[in-house]
């Protein structure tokens, strides 16, 4: 059966790495949204724990109730419906518009998200009035603030821009905080990008770190190199081998024709277990250069040779670039249904 082999030693360096810009790895929030990025949530979830993680970021409340028993807290970004939340310490949601703060239920743990520029979620400045007082009023309890960057990843102003409209949305944050007598929130803003980009240490109470944690980033290298180590490896086994004569052909539409007589063999993953389809078309290699043969099926490839099991990639980033898309993508598309097999801390 194919399966992902988790590097967990790969994972602590890289969130001790990005401890260094957060100021302590307790003020890493891990991002485990989408199964941790295709990682497996319940895998990387006490791996977050072991390195020192006290706080977790997920998509939906299903996933929190999966995994909250090993953080302090972990965040919702996403209740469609602010009426279900679930009024426990332990789970917050993020505040998406000032709708969701008229129907969490009374003492629903939230943290505010402040829409600082990218125009998706969150309330902005000139609704932080509005905002508080519904806080106020209708008694939730408000554990954090927290923005959004659009920008951090790309060259240009954009960014500064941003940071500086949120710096002065937290200031506001503060002082409406303290007018409604409230427990002064955590402030967090940064995702990996942004965190990377911190000259010294960062100034907010947490970052929220995905990419880089699973050991990527898609900062320019102008922006300095990063020793990240990639958390995945990609393996599948062999199904069966068989030699081919001159002209013979492998796969659907016939698409690779044998120029020689040849052993290919057959391998246990294809689109079905949520790997991009290779068309056949261009140059699509495995971990030791060889090259894909013919189309990919929907549970199976094929390739020159006839190991028993090959690495599919331990750096997605190839494979990425082949499809013109990012490395989060690859890897959040990876089947759930796939084996996980953690490598031990020690
Ligand atoms: C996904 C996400 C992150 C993590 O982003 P990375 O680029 O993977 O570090 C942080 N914050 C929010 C709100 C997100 O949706």
């Amino acid at each position: 059966m194919a399966y992902i082999n988790l590097n967990a030693k790969a994972y602590q360096h890289n969130l001790n790495l990005l401890a260094q810009k957060s100021g302590g790895i307790e003020k890493i929030m891990a991002v485990l949204k989408d199964n941790a990025y295709g990682h497996g949530l319940i895998q990387m979830a006490p791996l977050a724990t072991a390195c020192g993680i006290k706080r977790a970021v997920v998509k939906n409340q299903e996933e929190a109730l999966s995994i909250c028993d090993f953080f302090e807290q972990t965040l919702v970004l996403i209740e469609p419906n602010p009426k279900n939340a679930k009024i426990d310490s332990k789970i917050a949601y993020s505040a998406n518009d000032l709708d969701a703060l008229c129907n969490f239920p009374n003492k629903t743990h939230i943290h505010l998200k402040l829409d600082s520029g990218m125009g998706r979620n969150g309330v902005r400045q000139e609704h932080l009035e509005e905002a508080f007082a519904l806080i106020k009023k209708r008694e939730l309890c408000l554990d954090g603030v927290f923005t959004h960057f659009y920008g951090a990843d790309i060259i240009g102003g954009d960014f500064f821009s941003q940071k500086y409209q949120y710096e002065k949305m937290k200031e506001k944050c503060k002082n409406l905080a303290n007018h409604h007598n409230l427990t002064m929130p955590v402030f967090h803003s940064k995702n990996s990008s942004a965190l990377l980009r911190v000259d010294g240490v960062m100034k907010d109470d947490f970052a929220r770190v995905g990419i880089a944690g699973y050991g990527y980033t898609d900062l320019d290298s102008s922006f300095g190199s990063f020793d990240l180590k990639p958390v995945m490896s990609l393996w599948a086994n062999k199904i069966s081998s068989r030699e081919l004569e001159k002209g013979d052909i492998v796969g659907y539409c016939g698409i690779f024709r044998a120029n020689k007589n040849m052993k290919v063999s057959t391998y246990d993953i294809g689109y079905g277990d949520g790997l991009f389809r290779y068309n056949g078309n261009g140059i699509l290699q495995v971990e030791n250069q060889k090259p894909l043969l013919g189309k990919m099926s929907m549970d199976s490839f094929s390739l020159e040779g006839s190991e028993d099991k090959v690495c599919v990639f331990t750096d997605v980033r190839n494979m990425a670039k082949y499809f013109d898309t990012i490395t989060y993508e690859i890897l959040t598309k990876l089947s759930p249904n796939l084996k996980r097999i953690t490598k031990p801390l020690n």
